[in-house]
């Protein structure tokens, strides 16, 4: 007997922080910079500093450490890059919150003190998710955990801006831009959320200079016409054909503005009088160049009417609004007010209503960088799986505007832009400048915004590796293997690394782009807060273990479509991970030691089977994850282990392994054990990696962790038996005739422990061998006293029959069952279903009933009412059959 017996049943909090730590002190995520092996690189996408672990990041992570742990057991040289992003926005209003419970305000503690109190928030809870990530299993190359805005990251960036600025690529100007007045920022297209909400149109009439009828404008944002210059009709609008005056009047305001022809205004809207307001409006700040009109900014960056509001001055937006509405009123020039539903942006990060606004911002012109990122897609380069996301990718890249990366916050990579206050030319640099390389002056002041979050992620798969200095890893890992991501940061992300991977490392940044699907409720639901759906990975951890929870995230990750997460399904992989222990228990009570070779003629029957099946499984497992084909693979396995190692092989060994086949048998049989064990923990570690390692070390002849453990180590081994069609195709056989007599027991309830003769026939010279050659596994799977062959016109006539393929089995059942007390009970089975039957049929006709019930009740009804019927018929027909075998008895 071995020693090293497993504990009767796994405790995964007994064991996960255990083998965490271990693989952690032994450096068994380590990468190496220079190693002959092939390399096998992913950057993680670095969760917020703010972040906290959800299912998201769950099956991110999880997908990632498959990949990453899978190639480890192929040999390569595997880097998985960690690090979290400083998240601009999102943690400035986090500890803008902290600070305003201590009574505290950012302007009152200055830039400078309010980036410590930033810092320092970073430094106690920036860390939270990526202790998360490691209860998830992450083997993540920690040593070299990276931050977006450590000091070489920051260097990377101001390299980039300097280069793309000297290039004329990046730019500053005066442009409208999406502006959150609560953050006090700047946003770009893709921060803005649309939705719809209630609002109201109202109807304006600007008169006329003489004071006459004028013409009517229609708009949701009255307080904005403090700010128009011109009123904008279509030159084919018919309505207008004869408009006398080629100016109007702007109320509350009292100046004269032009009236403007432009094809761009919608006739169908409104009045097909369009007002124009450049410095609050897209499209009006377009109509606006094409016409030379003047931009008159009446809001402010804090959502204030500014001194070109006239009396309307120092208002609240809104406020203003209501001011406008009334003093219109009063005028008698507000027409009308229609409430409508329109689409009105909010931003992504405080849902304020964001607003166009105009200010000085900075640009990265992509055009000439899309190019080249939609090039690389388009032959291959970079592959985007699955599919369908390559067109999206495309759609989006044609249609890119300018970036705009200036972002009115602290948090953040400084902008590397100088003035000069005497000279007041612009300095751009990689260092901080000492003085002016135009005048020489020294008055230098540096612009006070930051980069957009996702202009230092967009360097993250070159920045991290050290650039830009040559390093052995930039060499040695770059461009990356695949990258895993979610859809919803294809745009915010992954097209910009696309863009500045090609640029600056004249190289993709990762040859596979991974989509993955999103993780929902049960029913399919999005998960939210306010729906009160959300399920906490933790929690989840904390009660299953991490292995039933990442194996179930991985047996749903099928391409392209949502994986619906529910306690039930993982509490349903709990048990096929507590199969896989009490298995690997009893495996362990009979291996004393590890294989070393195969003699092929010695082996029984059931080996070679267990072996050709592993080999094909590892096959399919291996073909599965090169096409990141998660699910396939998890259940390839599933089946394997469940159905085929457990329920089969290891019924079919027990005798041997009590020596009941002679020592021979009973020495290979154990070594064959052994090596299906040691390869099925292998294949199973990437999925499950805490439960292999924990029995890996309990299995003789292993050394060191699971980790370094070789997924084709046993190729000599397998090749020696290799793909076995001839036992396959044998064992297969004998499964079928053991099945086909279980379901003859099961059908006419044969008691399990009752031992049956039965007699095969067959006409197939090569089936008749394959049994007589291993009856007595038959004998003994299907407990049987005895197996003959008969002749067709020799039938037994008391006996149940079971049809396989190429042979007839017989049981015999003279003497095996009481055929009238077994009939009697059926019989009375059946009377109490029919009687039960007719009550709930009666139901089901009575008007009174079907009309005041509701409907769940009365389809809970129908649905009784078929199982009745369904569990009738099938003791009817069991009858039937009893009744015929008695009579096939009586007439012997
Ligand atoms: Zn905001
Ligand atoms: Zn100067």
């Amino acid at each position: 007997m071995s020693l090293s017996l497993l504990d009767k049943g796994y405790d995964p909090h007994k064991v996960e922080g255990r083998w965490y730590n271990f693989w952690e002190k032994e450096l068994l995520f380590s990468a190496c910079e220079e190693s002959r092996q092939k390399s096998y690189s992913i950057v993680i996408p670095p969760p917020n500093v703010t972040g906290v672990l959800h299912m998201g990041h769950a099956l991110n992570i999880t997908l990632q450490d498959i990949l990453c742990r899978y190639r480890r057991i192929q040999g390569d040289n595997v880097l998985w890059m960690p690090g979290t992003d400083h998240a601009g926005i999102a943690t400035q209003n986090v500890v803008e919150k902290k600070l305003a419970e201590e009574g505290l305000g950012r302007d009152q503690l200055g830039r400078d003190k309010f980036i410590k109190a930033v810092w320092e928030w970073r430094d106690q809870h920036g860390r939270a998710i990526i202790n998360q990530l490691k209860r998830l299993g992450a083997s993540c190359d920690w040593k070299r955990e990276r931050f977006t805005m450590d000091e070489g990251l920051s260097r990377a960036v101001r390299q980039v801006f300097v280069s793309l600025y000297d290039e004329g690529l990046i730019y500053r100007g005066n442009y409208l831009i999406n502006w959150c007045h609560r953050c006090h920022t700047a946003l770009s297209d893709i921060e803005v959320e649309h939705e719809e909400i209630d609002g109201n149109l109202y109807y304006i009439r600007y008169p006329f200079a003489d004071g006459s009828n004028g013409l009517v404008v229609a708009t949701t944002r009255p307080e904005t016409m403090l700010g128009d210059t011109g009123v904008a009709v279509n030159p084919n609008d018919d309505r207008y054909h004869n408009i006398e005056s080629a100016s109007v009047i702007l109320p509350l305001m009292d100046r004269s503005i032009p009236v403007i022809k432009d094809t761009y205004v919608d006739m169908s809207f409104g009045t097909g009088a369009l007002k124009v307001t450049p410095a609050h409006d897209f499209n009006d700040f377009e109509i606006g160049n094409r016409h030379n009109l003047p931009v008159i900014k009446v809001i402010d960056d804090n959502g204030l009417m500014t001194d070109e509001a006239g009396k309307f001055k120092g208002l609240d937006r809104f406020k203003c609004r209501e001011s406008v509405v009334k003093e219109l009123e009063k005028a008698a020039l507000l027409e009308k007010i229609e409430p409508i539903k329109h689409n009105v942006g909010h931003c992504y990060r405080c849902k304020s209503i964001v607003e166009p606004n105009l200010s000085k911002q900075w640009f990265v012109k992509v055009g000439p960088l899309a190019e080249k990122a939609i090039a690389a897609v388009k032959n291959g380069d970079t592959k985007i799986i699955p599919e369908v996301w390559t067109q999206t990718y495309f759609d989006w890249m044609n249609n890119i505007k300018d970036w705009c990366i200036s972002r009115q916050i602290w948090w953040g990579h400084r902008i590397p832009s100088w003035t000069c206050e005497q000279c007041d030319k612009l300095i751009v640099s990689v260092d901080t400048p000492k003085e002016c390389p135009f005048c020489g002056g020294n008055r230098l002041a540096q612009e006070t915004d930051v980069l957009d979050t996702w202009f230092s992620s967009a360097l993250w798969p070159f920045s991290t590796m050290g650039w830009p200095d040559e390093t052995p890893l930039l060499k040695t890992f770059y461009p990356t293997s695949v990258l895993v991501t979610g859809f919803d940061i294809l745009f915010f992300w992954v097209a910009r690394m696309m863009m500045m991977g090609i640029h600056f490392m004249k190289d993709i940044p990762f040859k596979n782009v991974y989509v993955h699907a999103l993780v929902r409720d049960e029913k399919g639901k999005k998960m939210s807060k306010s729906k009160g759906n959300v399920i906490d990975p933790l929690t989840i951890i904390n009660q299953y273990g991490t292995d039933a929870f990442r194996f179930t995230l991985a047996a749903f990750a099928a391409q392209g479509r949502d994986i619906k997460m529910s306690e039930k399904r993982v509490e349903g992989y709990r048990h096929f991970i507590n199969k896989i222990w009490n298995a690997s228990r009893f495996a362990l009570m009979h291996i004393d030691e590890e294989l070393i070779e195969i003699r092929h003629n010695d082996i029984l029957l059931p080996d070679r089977w267990i072996l050709s099946r592993l080999s094909r499984v590892k096959a399919d497992v291996i073909k599965s994850l090169d096409h990141y084909r998660f699910n396939d693979a998890a259940g390839i396995l599933y089946q394997f282990v469940w159905h085929e190692l457990c329920d089969w092989y290891l019924e079919a060994i027990k005798s041997v392994l009590y020596g009941k086949r002679g020592e021979k048998s009973q020495e290979s049989t154990k070594g064959v054990l052994w090596f299906v064990l040691r390869g099925t923990l292998v294949l199973l570690h990437p999925f499950i990696p805490f439960v292999t390692e924990e029995i890996w070390h309990k299995l003789p002849g292993t050394k060191g962790s699971i980790m370094k453990a070789s997924l084709f180590s046993d190729d000599s081994v397998l090749s020696a038996i290799g793909f076995n069609s001839e036992a396959e195709l044998e064992m297969g056989l004998i499964m079928e005739i053991v099945s086909g007599i279980r379901n003859v027991r099961g059908e006419i309830n044969i008691s399990p422990s009752l031992s049956l003769d039965v007699l095969i026939h067959t006409e197939n010279e090569k089936v008749r061998k394959i049994i007589n050659e291993h009856l007595d596994i038959i004998i003994d799977l299907a407990s049987l006293k005895s197996v003959g062959f008969v002749q067709p016109d020799k039938k037994p006539k008391a006996s149940a029959t079971a049809i396989v393929h190429n042979a007839t089995i017989f049981v015999l059942l003279e003497g095996i069952i009481n055929f009238s007390k077994e009939a009697k009970r059926l019989e009375k089975d059946a009377a109490r279903l029919s009687k039960e039957l007719t009550a709930v049929s009666k139901k089901l006709i009575n008007e009174d009933f079907l009309s005041k019930a509701p409907k769940d009740v009365v389809d809970k009804v129908k649905k009784k009412q078929e199982t009745l019927i369904e569990k009738h018929q099938k003791i009817e027909s069991n009858l039937k059959r009893l009744k015929k075998l008695e009579s096939s008895l009586t007439l012997n």
